[in-house]
């Protein structure tokens, strides 16, 4: 081998071994009401790992079910907490049912939850933190599944699945089963003494996919120190999910304070807007979705339904945004 051809030769390995890995995305889908809108209550992302692990995050209302053709393979379910926007207590008839503002989610999945039915026909994992596992794994159970599928990562510790890393954070906010959820005699009583069951704190997640990207998805909660703490100082994530639809979570000007003062990731997507956030895919003029965008000084990406964004390690989008 000559000079030149061992100069072409290192240049490939180096080209072979750090390259493909930088250049490699996370691929993010938002499953939302209208194709290429965002909507009051589109909550559902879908993560595809470069290795192909596709991982989808709080179905709520609008995944039209397990039937919805948008969803494909589906490897794990993360759910961030038990209320029925997120978990699914109705869901939409089929992908654009109705509109933006009002879908038609007639389409209930009580006392299952949509996230059961989901992850039994996809045979995905349910990855929970807190005490949710169980009740994932007595739906299972009682539904067919295995209850081994549910899985649990509880604060502080993780799981990898699929080559990602799942971990679950501190979300401020309350977890309350709906009586729906539990039914019979007990759900029925519960549900006269309007209280709701018991399975633990709600959570946040950080994902840490296998191109080195840290994704931190707020889950509904309001300021918490350990976003400053824990998902940046320890986690370092670089994308953000962030709920900001005020009311029950964070609205536009605490969220922005979330993400330009303690989670500073280098990028951030809009969630739970709770309003029609866009118009032709446009952002609404006065709605939360822009003050929102307008606060934080880092790019905003709004989730239009069905318009896939691809983010490298360092959480730049770099196709789709
Ligand atoms: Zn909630």
């Amino acid at each position: 081998m000559n000079r030149s051809t061992r100069i072409a030769a290192l240049g490939a390995l180096a080209a072979a071994l750090s390259v493909p890995v930088l250049a490699q995305t996370v691929k993010v889908t938002p499953l939302g009401g209208i194709d290429g809108e965002f909507c009051p209550q589109d909550r559902a992302l879908v993560f595809e790992d470069p290795n192909g692990t596709r991982i989808l995050y709080d179905p709520g209302r609008i995944v039209a079910g397990a039937s919805d053709p948008r969803l494909g393979k589906i490897d794990i379910v993360l759910v961030s907490h038990m209320h029925g926007d997120h978990v699914g207590n109705a869901h939409n008839k089929a992908p654009n049912s109705g509109s933006c503002e009002q879908p038609d989610v007639s389409v209930p999945a009580v006392p299952n939850t949509s996230v059961v039915e989901i992850a039994l026909a996809k045979k995905s994992k349910i990855v929970t933190g807190s005490e949710m596992p169980p009740f994932f794994a007595a739906k299972l159970k009682a539904n067919g599944g295995d209850p081994v599928n549910s899985i649990l990562a509880r604060f502080g510790g993780s799981v990898t699945l699929g080559g990602v890393r799942i971990a679950t954070v501190t979300a401020m906010h309350s977890n309350g089963v709906d009586p729906d959820f539990i039914g019979g005699e007990l759900g029925k009583a519960m549900k006269e003494a309007g209280i709701a069951g018991d399975v633990g704190l709600a959570t946040g997640y950080v994902l840490r996919f296998s191109n080195g990207l840290v994704a931190y998805l707020s889950g509904d909660t309001g300021i918490v120190a350990d976003q400053e703490r824990v998902v940046r100082d320890y986690y370092h994530a670089k994308l953000a999910v962030m709920n900001m639809g005020d009311g029950f979570t964070t609205g536009p000007a605490e969220a922005a304070y979330v993400i330009n003062d303690l989670v500073k990731p280098a990028s951030v997507i809009a969630s739970h807007a709770n309003e029609v956030g866009t118009v032709n895919g446009k952002v609404r003029p006065g709605s939360k979705t822009e003050a929102f965008v307008k606060a934080v000084k880092v790019p905003v990406h709004v989730p239009l339904s069905g318009k896939t964004m691809e983010f490298d390690a360092a959480g730049i989008c770099t196709t789709g945004c």
